[in-house]
C-alpha cells in the first residue's frame, strides 16, 4: 500500500489524485469502502500516465463512470480507481454527436435536445455516464445505446489510442464488446436525427416522469439488480413480486416497495446488506421456481 501511494505521489498527473477515497461518495447505492488511490485524469495523456504507472507496478485498475451499476464492497477497492469524470467534452457537427465518456448520459441528451438532435432521449434521467452506458450497452424503453453508436475512441490494453467501429454481432441485450476487454472508453460518436427541440424535450420529460413513478429517485439504488430473461415469460420484477418478496429487508437494504427488481439503500445499508438481499432473491427464485437470475449490477472490490 505504501509503495502504491509513493508511486502515485511521485508521478505528475494532470488531474486529481487522492488516497483512501470513500467510494460511497461515488456510487448511486451510496455504499462502498475506500479506494487505495483515486485518480481523476484531466485528459487522455494524464490517463495514459496513470494507466502505465499502474501497469509497470502491477497495480490493479478499476475504471469508474457514474457508479450507477456497481456494488462496491465495504472493504473497498484495492489498487487504483480511475474516475472518467474529466472526459466531459461534448460537440456536434450536423447529425453527429461527439461525447466524452465521463459526461452523464442525461447531460448528453439535454445538449442534443437543445441542438435539435434526437437519439439519446430514451436515456434521459438514467443515472450514469456515457462510458458506463456503452460498457453496459444500457437499454430502456425499447432501445439500446448500441442502436446509435458510430464509433468509440478507446485506449487499448497496450495503452494505444484506437477507434472502434461498431460490429453489430458484438452487441446484444446488455452486452458490449468492452466487457471482455480491458480498455478505457474515451469518447463516442453517435448518429442522431434532426427533430424539433420541444418535441424531443417533451418525450424526455415522459421518460423522466415514468422513472419517477417507478420510484427510481426515491432512494439510493443501482436500478434493476437482475437482467430480464425472455425465456422466463415475464419481467424479473414480476417474478420476484409474485414470490411476495417486495419490501424484503436485511438491515437497511430492502427490495423496493415500488419495483421488485430494485434493491434500495433505505438508510445506512452496508454493501454486505445489499449483497445479502440480492443473494436471498437469487436463492428464493432458484429454489421455488427453478429459475437462475443473472445479475446486472456488478460486484466490485474486495469481497469474502
Ligand atoms: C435509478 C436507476 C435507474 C437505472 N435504469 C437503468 C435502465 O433503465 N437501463 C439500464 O441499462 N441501466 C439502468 N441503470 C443502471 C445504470 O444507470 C447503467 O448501467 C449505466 O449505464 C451505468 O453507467 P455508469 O457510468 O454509472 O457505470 P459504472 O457503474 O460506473 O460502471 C459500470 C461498468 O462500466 C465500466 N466503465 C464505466 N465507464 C467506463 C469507461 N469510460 N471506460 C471503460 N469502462 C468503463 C466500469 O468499469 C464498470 O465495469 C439504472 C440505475 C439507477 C441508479
Amino acid at each position: 500500500m505504501d509503495t502504491l501511494k509513493k508511486c502515485f505521489e511521485k508521478i505528475n498527473i494532470r488531474g486529481e489524485v487522492s488516497f483512501d477515497e470513500p467510494l460511497a461518495r461515488h456510487t448511486t447505492f451510496r455504499v462502498g469502502g475506500p479506494a487505495d488511490v483515486f485518480v481523476t485524469p484531466a485528459d487522455a495523456d494524464a490517463l495514459i500516465v496513470a494507466l502505465s504507472c499502474a501497469r509497470e507496478n502491477k497495480i490493479p485498475v478499476f475504471l469508474l463512470g457514474g457508479g450507477a451499476n456497481i456494488l462496491v464492497s465495504d472493504r473497498g477497492i484495492r489498487g487504483v480507481v480511475v474516475s472518467m469524470q474529466g472526459f466531459s467534452r461534448i460537440t456536434h457537427s450536423d447529425d453527429r454527436l461527439v461525447v466524452g465518456s465521463g459526461l452523464p448520459v442525461s447531460d448528453a441528451a439535454e445538449y442534443a435536445a437543445a441542438h435539435g438532435l434526437e437519439g439519446l432521449g430514451f436515456l434521459y434521467s438514467m443515472p450514469g455516464s456515457v462510458g458506463g452506458a456503452l460498457w453496459m450497452n444500457a437499454r430502456c424503453y425499447g432501445s439500446s445505446i448500441s442502436d446509435i453508436i458510430e464509433h468509440v475512441d478507446i485506449i487499448t490494453e497496450d495503452l494505444q489510442l484506437e477507434r472502434y467501429t461498431v460490429k453489430p454481432e458484438q452487441w446484444n441485450y446488455k452486452i458490449s464488446p468492452f466487457q471482455t476487454r480491458r480498455v478505457a472508453i474515451l469518447e463516442a460518436t453517435f448518429r442522431m436525427s434532426p427533430d424539433d427541440p420541444e418535441s424531443i424535450r417533451a418525450r424526455m420529460e415522459c421518460y423522466r416522469a415514468d422513472r419517477d413513478a417507478k420510484g427510481h429517485f426515491s432512494a439510493p439504488s443501482a436500478g434493476s439488480v437482475f437482467k430480464n430473461n425472455r425465456e422466463f415469460g415475464e419481467p424479473t420484477g414480476a417474478i420476484i413480486d409474485k414470490l411476495g418478496l417486495r419490501g424484503f429487508r436485511i438491515g437497511d437494504a430492502k427490495v423496493s416497495d415500488v419495483h421488485a427488481n430494485i434493491v434500495v439503500n433505505a438508510g445506512h445499508a452496508t454493501a454486505r446488506d445489499v449483497d445479502a438481499v440480492i443473494h436471498r432473491l437469487e436463492t428464493e427464485v432458484s429454489e421455488r421456481l427453478g429459475l437462475r437470475l443473472e445479475r446486472e449490477v456488478l460486484r466490485v472490490g474486495e469481497w469474502d
